[in-house]
């Protein structure tokens, strides 16, 4: 294999931005050769003031779920002054994601070129790539492929669902454990080994080193006002998963579409994954925004749509996934060691039609009690999950406490 010395851009590059989409993976193979022949030279190193600049212009939120605006993100890391840790997150524990395994497969070299001009704006001491086994072969060859990128340090974390929070990532470079901790301070005061860390989403790097190549406003010519640029989806529908991307603000049934699912099949949507919440075929118009999402109490999370066909029972879907959300938890804290099974037990007497018509208010009054009392949001977001069933499949519920299903043949 040839390692190669990627050149830092001088001038404006004269690589022409990718027009449409698809842009993260416009360059078709993972390749160094072919990364830079689509998209040019490792723009030329700026300090952290002009970075965070050009990511304030260009909306840039954070592709992992929060949705934080990534300029405010590193301009808290910046702030304190002190050499750091910056880590891309590749951990991806949500089972119905793919987004960010299929950009490690086939854009690595856009997650690494994020990852350095970061790290070399922040002054930082330490690069991180954190991902699970699989993922590992063809980011170790993207590194090995450009001198650049020797110092970065390749991670492999636990498959599982607390995985990819920020504080689990921390602990898991830290003591090899991937599981979430109380984190009072941000880590972006203190973080690995008590230095500032900034965690950042393979995907959020990726669209920043593209930003950073071709504009805030070249980001901007796609996608909305209030969802600029793309983003990566993982659609799972009665065929299995695909990864597609996708302009801001698309509508539910436009990205259905072009994941080949017929929107006609479509019963609800689980949009944003198993932290997500469900959202009826009614709302198929919705723009996949935060601001669109919002009225159904959803958002678009990592990009991730579950499609519940017609003739699916959605209580029966909700409580499996409950299930596996209660044995997901580290169990180190009240509400996940005692409220999630609750909630899952439960649930499943809902879904199994159990005549008791009390079910839903005790679901009501165990989501209350365990959200907000974790170290993490696991029992927020199982929580949430559970009570947005309750909405979406309310006639089911009702049909249920009378030992009736609507839309399932028993
Ligand atoms: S809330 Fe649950 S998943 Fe999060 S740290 Fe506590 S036990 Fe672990």
């Amino acid at each position: 294999m040839t390692v190669l010395d990627v050149p830092a851009r001088r001038e404006q590059s004269a690589v022409a931005p990718p027009e449409g989409l698809p842009r993260l993976l416009a360059a078709g193979d993972p390749t160094l050769a072919t990364h830079l022949a689509r998209f040019g030279p490792l723009p030329a190193v700026r300090d952290a003031e002009a970075i965070i600049g050009e990511l304030e212009r260009s909306g840039l939120a954070g592709r992992g779920g929060a949705a934080f605006p990534t300029w405010r993100k590193i301009a808290s890391a910046a702030e304190s002054g002190r050499a750091g840790v910056v880590v891309a997150n590749g951990s991806e524990g949500e089972p119905l994601s793919a987004k960010d395994a299929t950009l490690l497969h086939h854009a690595p070299h856009l997650v690494i070129d994020g990852l350095l001009l970061v790290a070399r704006a922040l002054g930082a001491s330490e690069m991180q790539l954190v991902t699970t086994a699989a993922q590992l072969p063809p980011v170790q060859r993207a590194i090995s492929e450009r001198r650049d990128a020797g110092g970065i340090r390749l991670r492999q974390t636990e498959d599982r669902f607390v995985s990819g929070e920020a504080s689990a990532v921390v602990n898991a470079i830290e003591r090899g454990r991937a599981i979430p901790r109380d984190h009072v301070v941000r880590l972006t005061v203190s973080g690995i080994g008590r230095r500032p860390t900034l965690v950042l989403n393979v995907e959020t790097l990726a669209h920043l080193a593209l930003i950073l190549r071709f504009g805030a406003s070249w980001f901007r010519s796609a996608g909305s006002d209030d969802d600029p640029g793309t983003r990566l989806l993982t659609v799972t529908g009665p065929d299995g998963s695909v990864v597609i991307e996708a302009a801001g603000g698309t509508t539910l049934r436009t990205t259905l579409r072009a994941a080949g699912v017929d929107p006609t099949t479509v019963r609800a949507l689980l949009v944003g994954g198993y932290h997500g919440a469900w959202v009826a075929s009614e709302a198929l118009d919705a723009p996949l925004s935060a601001a669109g999402l919002a009225p159904f109490g959803a958002g678009p999370g990592a990009g991730i749509l579950m499609v519940l066909s017609r003739g699916q029972c959605g209580l029966t879907r909700t409580a499996e996934i409950a299930r596996y959300l209660a044995g997901q938890s580290a169990g180190q804290c009240g509400p996940c060691a005692n409220g999630l099974p609750e909630i899952s037990d439960v649930m499943a007497r809902v879904a199994r039609r159990d005549r008791d018509a009390s079910l839903p208010r005790q679901l009501r009054e165990l989501a209350g009690l365990v959200t907000g009392r974790g170290a993490c949001h696991h029992p927020d977001g199982t929580a949430r999950m559970v009570m947005s069933a309750l909405d979406a499949f309310d006639h089911d519920v009702r049909a249920h406490a009378l030992g009736l299903c609507q839309e399932v043949a028993a």
